[in-house]
């Protein structure tokens, strides 16, 4: 018996319902999502072990939930399902960040075959949501435990501006726009402005940019939002 999370992101009924029914038989837990945004939603907001995830979804298709899901940092192995017709989706699926793929139609002892070698690749702790730890300039964020040490020292955040950093953390590198963060990390029923996010972003430059005036970690990008360097 197995005892790992799945996630499987398969839309034809049909398929999710046997492949579901086979993999818990094997000890697998199986969650399903039979469309891609739900399937990005699943697979960043919770722990999984592995992926299955076929290549034709609606929503959005499997080549951008991969990409998209590597590009929040998760690095649970991704096993994409193709048909036989799409003779580049290999290659293309690789390089955007599936571990492997399965051509349809396949027999499951291939599929179950796959998914313990991808499981034994995997690094044994807990996949998924893995970021523990960050650091940047003299900041280190735990966050598991949402703290936030500057220099050894515990640095005293509300509870947004901790979200708004892990935010910021998860999405390093990337420009996020206001009204993105206004969605992500205040959600929809709080309707609070962007004006908001300015302010908890200042908040936040207080606490952890050695110069608040010339940040080097949380950057203003004109026009579009804000970008994390850190
Ligand atoms: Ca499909």
């Amino acid at each position: 018996m197995s005892d790992k999370r799945l996630l499987l992101v398969e839309d034809e009924p049909g398929l999710q319902l046997a492949l579901s029914d086979r993999l818990s038989a094997e000890g697998y837990t199986v969650e399903t999502a039979g469309d891609g945004n739900v399937a990005v939603t699943r697979a960043t907001g919770e722990p999984w072990d592995i992926i299955i995830l076929d290549v034709m979804l609606p929503g959005r298709d499997g080549f951008d939930v991969a990409k998209t899901i590597r590009q929040q940092g998760i690095q649970t192995p991704i096993l994409m399902l193709t048909a036989r017709t799409q003779v580049f989706d290999r290659v293309v699926g690789l390089k955007l960040g599936a571990d492997d793929y399965l051509t349809k139609p396949f027999e499951t002892i291939e599929l179950l075959a796959r998914l313990e070698a991808l499981l034994r690749r995997a690094p044994s702790s807990s996949p998924g949501l893995s970021l523990e730890r960050y650091s940047f300039g003299d900041i280190t964020v735990d966050v598991r435990k949402a703290e936030v040490m500057s220099k050894g020292r515990l640095l005293d955040l509300s509870a947004k501006e901790f979200q708004l950093l892990k935010y910021f953390i998860e999405h390093r590198g990337a420009t996020i726009s206001r009204d993105e963060l206004l969605q992500e990390v205040w959600g929809y029923s709080a309707m609070p402005s962007t004006r908001t996010v300015d302010v908890h972003v200042a908040w936040l430059r207080q606490k952890l940019e050695p110069n608040p005036r010339l940040p080097q970690f949380i950057l203003t990008v004109h026009g579009l939002g804000y970008k994390f360097a850190g």
